[in-house]
């Protein structure tokens, strides 16, 4: 199934769930869903799906994303317009759509007091993040977009490895590590990248600046490569020089905590099992308090997307989920390890498949 038919399944899926809420239509305003459900990826856009899905969908965009719509949404009516969400009421109550359901997580207070003062014929009606719960799943074609994106990733660790010594600043290394993903054929990098040595690594998304990598560092690296709108998420901490004991154990623990992540998550598992696998060792190598972040996420469209992968988290993994592992420890004043690996959970042989494929021994260089 080709990029357009499986936007055509993805809209027909919707249309169901709409229909199943006993709506006329739904109201897409969170761009990533717009993209998800056309191909358009754009900064003002809209989209109009009908419960029967009888009709085709109606994009509004305005002139900036004209052409690209035409160009890329040739199966879904096109309206090119500046007010997305008033042109779509509009259409929507001109044929005659009544009860509209709405992005509760993506329409301003401001946007919703408007649309219902303007268009009173209109019941407005909470769709949930349906959309968001279909991207969940991927298709064959996304996984491939995602595999790409890593491999990029990866290569630029690689190849940025003797860079990496004593004098080089935070933001030089990440510079470089988002330069080579480009030169290697990255559309974009998907997020600011993440560089923090020394005292820094205590700080999770610790943004880079001018500290020189000192020998005796570990610095921690979190980056990744975007490609056709897909992301890659890859962790790995170095050591600079030397590694000093505690270094070397914390490390130890993460690394294990990792693999025991990863080993956890396949299909049917709770994915608050998933953090507790990992959870669970670095808890009893006595480094519980100094990990307080969630052990994961599911990523697409979006670096960080469901399936949230953590303590209080609900539901279980599926089949053709990509998800990141990505345990810490972190000390205030000392510095912090992080390890993190994108994996699709799969049902059939091994449960998963690793994309982020570097080498998470301890690299001293
Ligand atoms: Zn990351
Ligand atoms: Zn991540």
């Amino acid at each position: 199934m080709g990029m357009p038919d499986a936007r055509a399944a993805r809209r027909q899926l919707l249309a169901g769930k709409i229909a199943g809420q006993d709506a006329d239509a739904a109201l897409i305003t969170y761009l990533i869903n717009v993209e998800y459900l056309t191909g358009l990826a754009s900064s003002n856009a809209a989209l109009l799906v009908t419960a029967d899905g009888g009709q085709p969908a109606v994009l509004a965009t305005d002139s900036r994303y004209a052409l690209a719509a035409e160009r890329d949404c040739p199966d879904v009516e096109r309206l090119t317009t500046r007010d997305v969400v008033a042109s779509l009421a509009a259409r929507a109550a001109s044929q005659g759509l009544r009860r509209i359901l709405f992005e509760a997580h993506a329409m301003s207070v401001e946007q919703h007091a408007t649309l219902a003062g303007d268009r009173p014929e209109i019941d407005l009606a909470p769709l949930g993040r349906a959309v968001e719960e279909l991207r969940v799943v991927k298709d064959e074609e996304e996984i491939a977009a995602i595999a790409t994106a890593c491999g990029f990733t990866c290569q630029a660790f690689d190849e940025v490895l003797p860079s990496i010594r004593p004098g080089i600043t935070e933001k030089q290394l990440a510079m470089v590590l988002e330069r080579r993903m480009l030169e290697l054929g990255a559309d974009r990098a998907g997020f600011a990248t993440i560089v923090a040595s020394g005292p820094n690594g205590a700080i999770p998304h610790h943004l880079p600046a001018g500290r020189p990598v000192e020998r005796g560092d570990l610095v921690t690296m979190d980056f990744g490569a975007c490609y056709r709108g897909y992301h890659a998420d890859m962790t790995r901490t170095v050591a600079v020089g030397a590694a000093a004991r505690w270094q070397r154990e914390i490390y130890r623990l993460v690394a294990a905590a990792q693999q025991a992540g990863v080993a956890a998550a396949e299909p049917g598992a709770r994915v608050a099992q998933v953090d507790a696998a990992a959870r669970d060792l670095i808890a009893a190598g006595g480094h519980g308090a100094h990990f307080g972040h969630g052990l994961g996420h599911g990523v697409g469209l979006e670096i960080h997307e469901a399936p949230l992968i953590h303590q209080r988290g609900t539901g279980t993994l599926g089949d053709r989920v990509p998800i990141t592992v990505e345990p810490g420890i972190y000390l205030l004043g000392k510095g912090g390890v992080r390890v993190e690996d994108t994996l699709v959970v799969r049902s059939g042989a091994g449960a998963r498949e690793l994309l982020t494929t570097t080498t998470k021994e301890l690299l001293v260089l």
